[in-house]
């Protein structure tokens, strides 16, 4: 699905050195480098404070801690989202509220949102979903009139822009609360291994988040809140910092990926390629279609007998996880949600791709749906 390989070559002698420099200095914890990516990850999302942390879900973990909920606190989630954004809800004794997304966009569905809202409900936990903005000015003025904080959970999205109602123009998960991204090694600004960060411009907040990632910590030795210990590697961060430089071409050369698809597509029935709202751009950390009419297990079949991956993000929704079995919402009316797991389709898309590969992906897709279908 992608190609860390190539991407690698060519940066690699700038990693390899920053690597090595790490390496030689030992400073394998709370390196310089981790300061310096902070800062410049800032710098680029415009954002007051950026917390690193060890990995995506750390970040909603902490980022949720901070909040000072209590147990049986209400907290509001798409179902249709990787697991990470509602295990931890589960996780802090917390109730997660699963509420529908839209079958165009994939994000939360912000007119289902206040019938989900009760006294108990403290956060929503939006999710910019494969790579576009959820429709953040609904979302905040319903959380502005009901009190409740957001968290943006931004691991798929870090690059996107999104344009108010006001024109102002804001980078994904610098808009709520806090937002919460990952640099897991396929995301759209990947390390290599596991990493993570929080941004907020609240600086109380901020420092929360820093203290609870540091073991509830501001004074060594001094703990004074239960927190964890979560902290994004010095050579992660040093690589990192070399490659922030490049998540806007990155991202670039993911739309140009999109947009192949899209106009190859285009005439086929069968195949509803991604819809991007007008007011967000959209990264396309992953490019997923809509089936109708097609076998979908067959054509993931032949596509892999092919040599072509392709993957259901996701087959089953939160609600229907074993994990969550005891909140009893297994049978709850998610109608989009249960529709997306059936016909969603992901294909492969990364910052390597060559014409030859797009023409062989496309040519087997249509020949598929053409013969088969
Ligand atoms: C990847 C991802 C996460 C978790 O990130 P990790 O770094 O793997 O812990 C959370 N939410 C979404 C939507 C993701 O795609």
């Amino acid at each position: 699905m992608v190609d860390l390989q190539s991407q690698y070559q060519k940066i690699k002698s700038d990693v390899d050195s920053a690597i090595i420099n790490v390496i030689e200095q030992a400073n394998f914890i709370n390196g310089p480098e981790v300061s310096e990516f902070k800062s410049d990850l800032e710098r680029y999302l415009n954002v007051s404070h950026v917390i690193p942390c060890a990995n995506g879900t750390d970040a909603l973990q902490i980022a949720l801690m901070a909040l000072g909920l209590k147990p049986g606190d209400e907290v509001i989630t798409p179902s249709f989202t990787y697991i990470a954004t509602t295990e931890v809800i589960a996780l802090l004794g917390l109730t997660p509220i699963f509420v529908d997304v839209l079958s165009d966009t994939f994000c939360i569905d912000p007119s289902k949102i206040e019938e989900a809202i009760t006294d108990k409900t403290k956060v929503i936990v939006p999710v910019h979903l494969y790579g576009q903005c959820a429709d953040m000015d609904a979302i905040l003025e319903i959380a502005k009139k009901h009190n409740l904080k957001v968290v943006e959970d931004t691991a798929q999205a870090i690059g996107a822009d999104y344009t108010h109602k006001n024109g102002k123009v804001s980078k994904a998960g610098t808009m709520g609360d806090i937002g919460c991204t990952s640099f897991f090694p396929s995301k759209n600004l990947g390390c290599y291994g596991d990493g993570g960060a929080m941004y907020t411009n609240d600086v109380h907040l901020a420092a929360s988040l820093k203290k609870i990632a540091n073991h509830g910590q501001v004074i060594k030795y001094h703990h004074e809140v239960v927190g964890c210990n979560s902290r994004l590697d010095t050579i992660q961060a040093a690589i990192l910092k070399i490659k922030l430089p490049f998540l806007d071409s990155y991202c670039a050369a993911r739309q140009k990926v999109a947009a192949y698809y899209n106009q190859a597509f285009s005439e086929v029935k069968q195949i509803t390629t991604p819809y991007k709202a007008p007011n967000t751009t959209h990264v396309y950390h992953q490019y997923t279609i809509k089936l109708s009419g097609v076998d979908r297990k067959e054509l993931i079949e032949y596509l892999n007998s092919h040599g072509i991956p392709s993957m259901i993000y996701y087959p089953l929704p939160a609600h229907k996880q074993g994990m969550f079995k005891s909140f009893g919402k297994e049978n709850q009316d998610l109608p989009i949600t249960n529709h997306l797991t059936e016909c969603v389709l992901s294909l492969p898309i990364h910052t390597e791709m060559e014409q030859e590969q797009l023409e062989y992906i496309t040519k087997h897709v249509i020949h598929f749906i053409k013969s088969f279908a």
